[in-house]
């Protein structure tokens, strides 16, 4: 899938709508469209990369930007306290349906060990 294709591009260039709750100049979070939690954003880059398996180490100030992010983003949907997940599917085996990286934040619920 190229770039032009790919949903996620879409949402970044507003192409196609999306609840953005955070944005700057290298990434946004949008509100899940099909939430399985109380709170559950997608963190993603702008630029279009696939998924982890084409970073390397000119990703790792982005990479630690969202983890920060989603920090914060937690704190600010006051899910901090009780707990969160932040996960990231990669490839059809991980759960990954679209390809552009992106990072689920999930709470508001007590969640389950293992995920399915
Ligand atoms: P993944 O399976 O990790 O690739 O997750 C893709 C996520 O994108 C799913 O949780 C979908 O509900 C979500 N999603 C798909 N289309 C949209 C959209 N237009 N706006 C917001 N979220 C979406
Ligand atoms: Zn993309």
């Amino acid at each position: 899938m190229t770039a032009q294709d790919c949903l996620f591009c879409k949402i970044v260039a507003g192409d196609i709508p999306s609840t953005i709750v955070y944005e700057d100049e290298k990434i946004i979070a949008i509100k899940d469209i099909q939430p399985v939690a109380p709170v559950h954003l997608l963190i993603m880059p702008r630029k279009h990369i696939i998924s982890l398996n084409e970073v390397d180490e000119k990703d790792i100030n982005l990479l630690g930007h969202i983890q920060l992010i989603a920090a914060s983003l937690a704190r600010e949907n006051n899910i901090a306290a009780n707990g969160y997940r932040l996960l990231c599917n990669n490839g059809a085996g991980g759960g990954q349906e679209v390809l552009h990286l992106h990072y689920h934040l999930l709470g508001g619920r007590n969640l389950e060990w293992p995920p399915g």
